[in-house]
C-alpha cells in the first residue's frame, strides 16, 4: 500500500522532460477561454491537455467534437476517466509532433489550442505552417509560446528579433496576441513568462511554394550580420530586380520582400 503511494506519487510529480508547466489560476484561464470561440460545429484539438485546466473550460464551450492529444500516458489515463462520460471528447495517448493530422481534413471549423510545451512549440508551430494545402485544415490556433520566442514571432523587419520564424509565421497566418501569462500562473513556475498568441490562416501568399521560402530564409539568415548580398549571392540580379537594397541585413528584409523573392527563385 505504502509502496503504491509513492509510486504514484513520482507518476504525478510534473514531468520536465515533457515541459509540464500546468496552468493554475483560474482568473488567467478565464480570461483566456473568453477568447475563445467555437460553434456547434467545430472540432477542438488541444494539445498537451495535462490535468485538464484549459479543458474544464473547453467542455462548457459549443463544440462538435474535442480531441485531446497527450504523449504523458498516466495524465491520458485521467483524462480517460474525467471524460468518459461525453461520447464526444476522445483522448488520444499521443506524441503530437508525429500525430497524424490528415485525421482532421475531414473535420469542418477546426480549431487548434494548447498550452504547449515550450521545449517544443516552435517544432510544433512549424508542423501545422508546412501544412501542403494552402489554406489548411484548421481555421485558427490558439497557442502558448515563452514569452520571448512570441516576441519573435510577431516583430517587424527592422528588429533584433525578427528572423526565420516571424517571416515564416507571418507569410502564413495573421498573428495576433491574446493575452501575457506571468510566470506565477503555472505550477511549478517556469523562469519565464507565457503569451498566448492567436493564428489565423491567410491566403494572401496563397501561391508561395512554403519550401522555398524556408530555404531562402535559411540562407538570409545563416549569418545575420552578413549583407544580404552575401548570403544571396547567388541572386543578386533577382534582388536588383526587385529593388532591394543589396547592402541590407536579412533583419531590414519585410515579409512581403521576401515573398516576392521566394516566388521568383
Ligand atoms: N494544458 C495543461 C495546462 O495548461 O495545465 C498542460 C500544459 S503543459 C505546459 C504541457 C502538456 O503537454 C503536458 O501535459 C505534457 O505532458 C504534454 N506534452 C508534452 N510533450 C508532448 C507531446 N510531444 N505531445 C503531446 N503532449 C505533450
Amino acid at each position: 500500500m505504502k509502496q503504491q503511494l509513492s509510486i504514484d506519487r513520482v507518476k504525478s510529480r510534473p514531468k520536465r522532460s515533457l515541459g509540464q508547466n500546468f496552468l493554475n489560476d483560474d482568473n488567467f484561464l478565464r480570461l483566456l477561454s473568453k477568447n475563445i470561440t467555437t460553434n456547434n460545429d467545430t472540432t477542438i484539438i488541444e494539445i498537451g491537455p495535462g490535468k485538464g485546466a484549459l479543458t474544464n473550460y473547453l467542455i462548457k464551450k459549443k463544440f462538435k467534437y474535442l480531441y485531446l492529444i497527450e504523449k504523458d500516458y498516466h495524465l491520458s489515463v485521467q483524462l480517460n476517466n474525467n471524460y468518459k462520460k461525453f461520447d464526444n471528447i476522445k483522448i488520444i495517448n499521443h506524441d503530437a509532433l508525429s500525430y497524424d493530422f490528415r485525421n482532421f481534413y475531414k473535420h469542418n471549423d477546426v480549431v487548434i489550442l494548447g498550452n504547449l510545451p515550450f521545449n517544443i512549440s516552435t517544432q510544433l508551430l512549424f508542423k501545422w505552417l508546412c501544412e501542403k494545402k494552402w489554406p489548411p485544415f484548421y481555421r485558427k490556433m490558439i497557442l502558448m509560446f515563452q514569452k520571448e520566442v512570441a516576441e519573435r514571432i510577431i516583430s517587424n523587419h527592422n528588429k533584433k528579433n525578427y528572423g526565420r520564424i516571424s517571416v515564416a509565421s507571418q507569410a502564413r497566418c495573421k498573428i495576433r496576441k491574446i493575452i501575457t501569462a506571468p510566470s506565477k500562473v503555472f505550477f511549478p513556475k517556469p523562469k519565464v513568462d507565457g503569451v498566448v498568441l492567436e493564428f489565423i490562416p491567410s491566403i494572401k501568399y496563397k501561391d508561395l511554394d512554403f519550401e522555398s521560402l524556408l530555404t531562402l530564409l535559411k540562407k538570409s539568415f545563416s549569418q545575420r550580420r552578413k549583407k544580404i548580398k552575401n548570403n544571396l549571392k547567388n541572386h543578386v540580379e533577382l534582388l536588383e530586380k526587385l529593388n532591394i537594397n543589396l547592402d541590407f541585413r536579412a533583419e531590414n528584409i519585410s515579409v512581403e520582400e521576401y515573398c516576392k523573392i521566394a516566388k521568383m527563385l
